[in-house]
């Protein structure tokens, strides 16, 4: 799907407000605080903002946001029982609706002092993400994408999630192509200017495998191992990529 410059212009007001979201829930993530805490203060900055949470209600998930602690790749359902504790990590993924259109961001924060591995995971994910948006430009394929984000993480011994992609986004949450966070350099579609991915690696710090929760909904690592998750909705332009959700 390839959006005019007037339907980006929308689409990145709707990632300053994510933006201001996930500004607001930050100073929440701290030990003590439950899931809960979190999705309180983001429905309400939502709400203030005149936008609509995109994840409430999307198959029946739950909440505003996906809180995924530790070993939860992504998915995680917020909980009054679930409390922040030092040496955890929290991925907290949000979207919303704003005239229509739709953005979408995550980021994996640590609680308190993370373990040197840990704090590794966070700084690897994050800057394989960076990576993948500096390979969002024309006439680059799709496979640059997802060759950035595997390269550089399994460089550092991690396993990248296969079950779970990035997306196309725009008037829907998710839109083709499907991103995923592994490929080969030279393959895949053509990247032209208008087309907008959310591009999110979820990388584990051990092995690559994950299983979804009886729940239905919370995805976590086979081997207990702790997952990050950082992402962004970046739109292709002429210019180079802009980042609609920083
Ligand atoms: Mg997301
Ligand atoms: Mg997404």
């Amino acid at each position: 799907m390839i959006k005019t410059p007037a339907e980006i212009e929308k689409m990145r007001f709707s990632g300053q407000i994510l933006r201001k979201v996930h500004e607001a829930i930050r100073p929440l993530v701290i030990a003590g605080k439950t899931t809960m805490d979190l999705e309180i203060v983001a429905n309400r900055e939502i709400a203030s903002f005149g936008a609509k949470a995109a994840f409430k209600g999307y198959h029946g998930f739950p909440a505003a946001l996906c809180t995924s602690l530790n070993d939860q790749v992504v998915h995680g359902m917020p909980s009054e029982r679930t409390v922040l504790k030092d040496g955890d990590i929290l991925s907290i993924d949000c979207g919303v609706i704003v005239d229509g259109f739709y953005s979408d961001a995550a980021v994996t924060y640590a609680i308190g002092t993370p373990s040197a591995r840990t704090k590794k995971l966070l700084e690897v994910t994050k800057a394989s993400l960076e990576a993948a948006i500096l390979e969002a430009r024309v006439g680059g394929r799709l496979g640059d994408i997802s060759a950035a984000v595997q390269e550089m993480c399994e460089a550092q011994g991690f396993g990248v999630v296969r079950e779970f992609v990035g997306h196309g986004i725009g008037k829907t949450m998710h839109e083709d192509p499907q991103v995923p966070n592994f490929g080969t350099r030279g393959k895949g579609p053509r990247l032209k200017a208008g087309m907008v991915l959310a591009i999110e690696p979820m990388i584990n710090a051990g092995k690559a495998e994950v299983k979804v929760l009886k729940d239905g909904w919370t995805a976590v690592t086979v081997d207990g191992s702790y997952s990050a998750h950082f992402e962004h909705t970046v739109a292709i332009t002429k210019d180079g990529p802009l980042v609609l959700t920083r």
